[in-house]
């Protein structure tokens, strides 16, 4: 799914100064990152990011974390103080934020640093000591929010007006824990849930582990005598192919390794279920989808609008895969196995190497306008990107925007396909968001929510795909870009709004009193694969074996993630159409609307940009795009 970080480690935006017990539990969205291309070329050093510009060296580094250590220390020693006056308030949080702004800064290193090689141990304790210090935070200014919540709306607000820098810099965040009062508790139960932060994180590790590590995988043998390990890689590679067996043969082995595990994963997921539903219980909200939708003021209705307006449009889903059927050739029944071919092979496929990837995407790009462009230009002559794939490095691909002081990182695994392209246009979509932000607004402020990020990159793939399309070279190559555009969307909507449905299930289903076993699970997953892929209107004929998939998706343990995401999607599409159309207008309110980062709520955002999410435009604004993509299809095929 995702290929991002988006705001990594900013997740928590401002709330990560002061809602420490908040921020615990926001998930630092390095996890969404794509699985890697497999088979991508040999190793390349020289197009590496240059993290000097972070900290000149590692003794840099170990004096600074020392030195935040330190700091940190202090911070208790403005408890008590914030009521005194505007100004003893403004001190006491802009002290708190400068330890934030380093210790942020000193995980963004420990984290590239680490995904530069994983197998360095003295990386990953690295990475251990930033972790530690951002809990260490956490536990020193669990007494703020409560704090302010004793003090109280009125005084607040008297002390905002009276401090122009207060409330410019804080004034977001002094609204934010205000509004909070009923779901804030007190100090020391605030600090209980800071403490229980990471042993809610363990169901995802454990996951994890079992899914990454220790799942044992079969070795199966491909039609032409091939013998492969079905890693998870291996399955992803697999289940793609053109011969229709060996596809098959993958999915069976494959979801085989998991049925024996079906009982563990559940377990793993029903605990990451009860963590949630823990948190909300303890801060006094009504589901566990109330809470998490509680740091970005996500009124339900978002929600209800993305399933409603999704389900509504399956019709079009449905119409996708009559055709992949149909130019698959396949005369039996279409299977979940057949969702992963291209729809088109072409003889040769393109290959794009990063300097063509630069080109294109500043070509494709051009609606966003000069200002964009020459940020986009400076961006790829500097050295932010480590792009190729080698041992030992991290899968996937991300941007890391949270070093405010410095500038945002890429990190992919460039293997010249398309889908390389595509993901070097996504990223770069997250780093001129975070500059773009970050030039406007304060390190307070600037820190944006997921619910926006994934608009400024898959925006740039939709504006890609248009362009491939449009440019193509021969009737083949327009097919393949057009296949590949669908493809997206079933896989970056479709996919993750049935995900969302199904996080909600089992949410409600443990919030309802009932018991949550991996064997339910994958009864409630079937039913919503039959929905979506509509087996009652004959379209796909969905095997019960293949119903396990939700034990191997990470994002089940992202707490309520995955809506996000597709939410984006609509997002992305609605700007990318109204800019096509109405030209800079448009343009200067999606770009207002990057430029605000972190400093209102998103919806509110959204809304001053000039779509409201609760309303069905964006999601149809989407679902007639793909309709185009279709047409453009059909009628390329009838011309055949
Ligand atoms: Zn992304």
């Amino acid at each position: 799914m995702g290929r991002t970080v988006g705001n990594k480690l900013l997740s928590c935006g401002t709330a990560a100064v002061v809602l420490a017990a908040f921020c615990m539990l926001a998930r630092a969205q390095s996890a969404a990152a794509t699985v890697p291309p497999v088979g991508g070329q040999g190793a390349a050093t020289d197009v590496s990011w240059d993290l000097t510009d972070l900290y000149s060296s590692a003794a840099a580094w170990d004096d600074s974390l020392a030195r935040t250590r330190a700091a940190a220390e202090r911070l208790t020693s403005y408890q008590g103080t914030l009521a005194k006056s505007a100004a003893a308030m403004f001190t006491a949080l802009d002290a708190i934020s400068a330890v934030n702004r380093e210790a942020i800064r000193l995980a963004v290193y420990a984290g590239l640093k680490s995904d530069e090689d994983l197998r360095i141990a003295s990386n990953l304790e690295r990475k251990q000591q930033a972790q530690d210090l951002q809990t260490r935070v956490a536990e020193k200014t669990a007494w703020v929010a409560p704090e302010i919540l004793t003090i109280g709306a009125k005084t607040v607000h008297r002390f905002r007006v009276a401090n122009r820098p207060l409330n410019e810099r804080f004034g977001f965040f002094l609204d934010n824990t205000l509004r909070s009062a009923p779901h804030t508790l007190g100090a020391e139960a605030e600090n209980v849930l800071a403490l229980a932060g990471s042993l809610l994180a363990q169901p995802d590790t454990l996951h994890s582990q079992l899914d990454n590590a220790e799942l044992p995988l079969p070795t199966i043998t491909l039609s032409d005598g091939t013998s492969v390990r079905l890693t998870k890689p291996a399955y992803e590679k697999y289940r793609q192919v053109a011969n229709r067996a060996d596809r098959k043969l993958a999915f069976d082995e494959y979801w085989g390794a998991w049925k024996k595990f079906e009982g563990t994963a559940g377990s793993l997921l029903a605990t990451q279920v009860m963590g949630d539903h823990f948190t909300a219980q303890a801060r006094k909200f009504a589901t566990a989808l109330q809470s998490a939708q509680f740091p970005d003021n996500m009124p339900d209705s978002v929600y209800r609008s993305l399933v409603r307006e999704t389900n509504a449009a399956l019709p079009t889903l449905h119409r996708y895969l009559r055709l992949r059927k149909r130019l698959l050739g396949i005369t039996d029944d279409l299977h979940y196995y057949d969702n992963y071919p291209p729809l088109f092979h072409i003889e040769h496929v393109p290959q794009f190497s990063v300097e063509d990837s630069k080109r294109i995407t500043l070509e494709a790009l051009q609606p966003f306008g000069e200002d964009y462009l020459s940020l986009l230009r400076k961006g790829f002559s500097l050295r932010w990107m480590n792009v190729y794939p080698h041992e030992g490095k991290a899968s996937g691909a991300y941007m890391s925007g949270s070093a405010y002081d410095v500038h945002p990182y890429l990190l992919l695994n460039h293997n010249g396909d398309y889908e390389s392209l595509s993901t070097f246009a996504h990223e770069w979509g997250h780093a001129m968001h975070t500059l773009l932000a970050d030039h406007a607004q304060p390190f307070d402020k600037a820190g944006y929510s997921t619910f926006i990020a994934e608009s400024a990159s898959l925006g740039n793939e939709m504006l890609l795909n248009d362009y491939m399309v449009e440019h193509a070279a021969t009737r083949e190559d327009k097919l393949y870009y057009l296949g590949a555009g669908i493809e997206r969307i079933r896989q970056a909507y479709f996919r993750q709004v049935m995900f969302s449905e199904f996080e909600l299930a089992i949410h409600e289903e443990l919030e309802a009193g009932r018991a949550l076993s991996g064997a339910r699970m994958t009864e409630m997953y079937c039913g919503l694969l039959r929905k979506y892929y509509g087996e009652a209107e004959g379209v796909m004929k969905i095997d019960p074996a293949y119903c396990l998939e939700w034990a191997y998706v990470p994002h089940f343990y992202y707490n309520f993630y995955v809506y996000q995401y597709a939410t984006s999607m609509a997002g992305g599409a609605f700007f990318t159409d109204a800019i096509l159309k109405e030209g800079a207008p448009a343009r200067e309110r999606f770009l207002n609307l990057l430029r605000a980062g972190g400093s209102d709520y998103p919806y509110d955002l959204y809304k001053r940009a000039g779509v409201d999410m609760a309303t069905p435009g964006p999601y149809r604004a989407l679902m007639a795009r793909m309709n185009r993509l279709l047409d453009a299809i059909e009628a390329l095929e009838a011309q055949r």
